[in-house]
């Protein structure tokens, strides 16, 4: 038999929103349990893909199953397209499988035409009845023209303008039946003149054209961006629905509205909703007209109020979640258009979910399940005050590198934003890129924008870290650095002047939007004791600092999974010690250098512990370039010079010999333990003398390092740079006197680790899969530069998603398994994590928990995502 393209409405149910979408799902579901709904049907998601293969046609055996079906709904309606005593008007509407709202395309009152208009009227002598057909009428030529012909509003707008002017009168609803009926031949003048033809009278051609258009609304620009933002995969396609249309805007004994079961905004159970009389939904969205709170309507239509109170209990009892309904009354009569599971905030989310636990409507495992674990983000951060937000047009966008919303005064160096804000400014730190060296001014910042740099770069890894909010890689930013300015969407930007970024979407505005602090209520805490109890991963963090470690303890980090000890080297006592080692000639000047750093990345690492209080602390050793820590500017230059003797221009050619085509793959990581075995003593050293101390003071706990040796592709680097770390540790334990435990495992981050992870597991106690590197790696993108070129791909869709935001589960996922599966029989002991970006990135740590990974460890405020995206793992893998 062939594939079933439609469906009837009586035919479909809420299981099957991958064939018939959301919409058209619950239109079925609401069918079958006998709400009142106009009859139509569904064409399915299956045939908006065979669309697509059949380069944007509709094939012959759907249109035929089209046309069947629209013979089926005149059968039930008993209306017929065209037909002059009862004409059938439908609406067109996408729907996906997860809702898109307002980004793909709706057409109202299609099956119009002149014949149609006319019998309409004929029939119903009330001048009012009139009015209301030729305003449907000049509202679907402007609808049909403008979303299926791709007309421009503007044309239509201009002559409703012109209308009203030439009549004296402010608003559309003053303008006459004969206004209108002159309106819908100037509205058809207008179509022939943009398109070359008559409008389509034939209400068949104008379905068909519509069905199209809707189909052709899934690739739109603005769809295809709210999917990567939202993870929709674009194979999915969208639905059609063809509903017969009902009319609120048919006399005062009519309206329509819009309701949620329980407030959106804030999860409190009571009906919220708004209502117009004699009105279309468009009315309600577009805000022509005030509509009245739902509780009104109770005075106005109290049978079909009564009647909807009951809807709305009976689909919440249902569906079991919070309800967003549309609806109309038509002669006082009900009709339902439309329910889902309705959008809300963050906030709405917790509280609704655990209401639904204590009302006995669903038990913790669904509740946990119900939280999108993006939408946690909201919640520990700074947000734009929602309704400045929605009044905003954006200037330009770039990479919503870290969360939240920040407000504040240009600046353009890491200096001017520390003393700026020292003096009590707010301000917005805008680079081409960022360095370590910028790590004081991003932290004064309110916030961090960049115009270079993916979703691993320098600036979006610390902000992340750090809980700031950061707009990476906005390309279009014409940079004047010199002159401290810089130009985007055609404005000049100064120093000083103000700019708001959001760190989620990436927009970029101008002038001021006021932020409100985040509010973590109650209802936060018992959802993450459910999550924690049904999740199988553990959940560490990402943290280089005490105050970040103790940040991620509080947001229920398990340990610690990456510190990045370079960060410590950026204080200014401490950098010059170390760019002292860097500019040494010989081993022993290099120790006397080093010995300087030990005594404070000794106390770095004793506070770590400390915040860790028995946790696991992994320290991954020195990785980044050393041309990352040398000095640019002259003065600092000569006072390098003076410490080491030397002339500036030895120290300049020294730098200058650091040099490298391909930093990322030249002399980082363990490359710089084999050349510089000393660096790995030292760090040692600091390791296992903090450790000792802890553990003295703290007998209670069971302190045991885990030293992670970075970039290893052979196993020979691993066992070369382990000799001095296990020579130098056992020295330090011996003579400790305590039976001090430690590991020493390795980070994944390189293909050849990954085929060659059973020798590389006879020598390591623990994985550690750095998927920012390993992905750079197996892609061969630059991790820095690869946003440059990312949209391109976007838009040729060879990729739905950055890589580098979301594990390549085909390509780089596949690496990691293999890992595991020859590294796990080797050594059954092998501890597995992940600590790349990819940590706090749901889909991805569902991954994680698939192929086995003992944690995943991300910055600190996504632990609480990664805390309750591996519940939902857990739960999902349990069904
Ligand atoms: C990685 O490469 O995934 C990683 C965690 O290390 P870094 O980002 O410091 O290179
Ligand atoms: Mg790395």
């Amino acid at each position: 038999m062939s594939k079933k393209y439609l469906y009837l409405f009586s035919e479909g149910n809420a299981n099957m929103r991958e064939l018939l979408g959301g919409k058209g799902a619950n239109l079925a579901e609401m069918t079958n349990i006998g709400l009142p709904v106009p009859q139509g049907f569904t064409i399915t998601t299956e045939a908006c893909t065979q669309y697509y293969e059949d380069g944007r046609q509709i094939n012959d055996a759907i249109m035929a199953e089209i046309m069947e079906y629209v013979a089926k709904m005149e059968e039930l309606n008993g209306k017929k397209f065209g037909d002059l005593t009862n004409p059938l008007l439908v609406s067109v509407r996408s729907g996906a499988r997860a809702s898109m709202p307002g980004m793909m395309d709706t057409i109202l009152n299609l099956g119009l035409n002149d014949e149609v208009v006319a019998a309409m009227i004929a029939g119903n002598p009330d001048p009012a009845f009139e009015r209301f057909v030729y305003d449907s009428y000049r509202r679907f030529i402007q609808m049909f023209s403008d979303v299926v012909m791709e007309v421009g509003k503007k044309y239509f707008e201009q002559l409703i303008d012109k209308m009203k002017e030439d009549r004296g009168v402010k608003q559309d609803v003053e303008l006459t039946a004969a206004d209108l009926k002159e309106l819908a031949e100037q509205f058809k003048a207008e179509y022939k003149a943009q398109i070359g033809s008559d409008f389509p009278s034939d209400p068949k051609t104008q379905l068909m054209e519509a069905i199209k258009a809707v189909f052709r609304s899934w690739d739109n620009p603005r769809a295809n961006v709210y999917r990567r933002d939202n993870d929709i995969p674009y194979s999915w396609g969208t639905a059609v629905n063809v509903m017969p249309m009902v009319f609120g805007n048919l006399n005062e004994n009519s309206g329509t509205g819009v309701a949620f079961t329980r407030d959106p905004a804030t999860g409190e159970k009571k009906l919220m909703g708004e209502f117009l009389t004699n009105a279309q939904g468009e009315d309600v969205v577009a805000g022509v007209r005030t509509p009245m709170p739902i509780s009104q309507m109770e005075e106005k239509f109290p049978e079909a109020f009564k009647q909807f109170v009951d809807v709305c209990g009976i689909l919440e009892n249902h569906y079991r979640d919070m309800q967003d309904m549309e609806f109309t009354v038509e002669n006082g009569k009900l009709y339902m258009l439309q329910c889902r599971n309705g959008k809300r905030t963050a906030q709405a989310a917790l509280k609704i979910a655990c209401d639904l636990v204590d009302e006995g409507m669903r038990t913790e495992e669904e509740a946990v399940a119900m939280i999108d674990p993006r939408n946690l983000d909201t919640l520990l951060h700074p947000q734009f005050d929602q309704k400045a937000l929605k009044a905003a047009t954006p200037m330009g966008k770039g990479l919503g590198a870290s969360p939240g919303a920040a407000c504040g005064k240009i600046v353009f160096t890491a200096d001017d934003a520390v003393a700026w804000a020292e003096r009590g400014e707010k301000v917005v730190l805008v680079r081409l890129e960022t360095s370590p060296e910028d790590i004081t001014g991003m932290k004064s910042a309110q916030g961090i924008l960049t115009v270079r740099g993916g979703m691993t770069s320098h600036a979006a890894v610390v902000a992340r870290g750090m809980g700031e909010c950061c707009v990476s890689g906005c390309g279009d930013i014409i940079m004047d650095e010199e002159n401290k300015q810089f130009q985007l969407g055609g404005k000049t930007f100064k120093e000083g002047d103000f700019i708001s970024i959001d760190g989620t979407t990436g927009n970029i505005y101008d002038g001021v939007i006021p932020t409100v602090d985040a509010q973590i209520a109650g209802e936060f805490g018992r959802i993450m004791a459910w999550a924690d109890k049904y999740r199988k991963l553990k959940v560490r963090t990402n943290a280089d600092t005490p105050t970040d470690a103790k940040k991620a303890r509080e947001l229920g980090a398990e340990g610690i999974g990456l510190c990045r000890t370079e960060h410590m080297f950026f204080d200014p006592e401490r950098i010059a010690a170390f760019r002292e080692m860097i500019c040494s000639d010989t081993v022993e000047e290099r120790e006397e250098a080093l010995d300087k750093i030990l005594p404070y990345q000794q106390a770095d690492f004793k506070a770590l512990y400390e915040a860790l209080e028995g946790n696991p602390v992994t320290i991954r050793f020195l990785d980044p370039p050393l041309h990352e820590f040398v000095p640019t500017e002259e003065p600092e230059i000569e006072k390098l010079a003076a410490a080491k003797g030397k002339t500036v221009q030895e120290i300049k050619d020294i730098i200058n010999g650091l040099h490298e085509f391909n930093p990322m793959m030249g002399h980082r990581g363990c490359r710089l333990a084999v050349t510089y075995p000393e660096i790995a003593a030292m760090q040692t050293k600091a390791v296992i003398r903090a450790a000792i101390e802890v553990q003295k003071e703290h007998p209670e706990w069971k302190v045991v390092p885990e030293i992670m040796i970075p970039l290893v592709g052979d196993v020979k680097e691993l066992k070369y740079v382990k000799k001095t770390v296990v020579a130098t540790a056992d020295a330090e334990v011996a003579a400790s006197g305590i039976d001090l435990k430690y590991e020493v495992g390795t980070m994944i981050e390189i293909p050849r680790a990954c085929l060659t992870a059973d020798e590389i597991a006879a020598n390591a106690d623990f994985f550690c899969f750095g998927t920012n590197d390993l992905t750079q790696m197996t892609f061969g993108f630059s991790r820095d530069d690869s946003g440059k070129f990312l949209n391109a791909y976007y838009d040729a869709k060879i990729f739905e998603n950055d890589p580098f935001a979301k594990l390549d589960q085909e390509g780089v996922g596949k690496l990691m398994k293999m890992a595991i599966d020859l590294g796990k029989p080797v050594n059954p002991n092998l501890h597995i994590g992940i600590c790349g970006e990819h940590g706090g990135d749901p889909s991805s740590v569902e991954f994680c928990h698939k192929i086995g990974l003992n944690y995943v460890s991300c910055s600190p405020f996504r632990v609480p995502v990664a805390r309750l995206a591996a519940a939902q793992a857990a739960i999902a893998d349990k069904k």
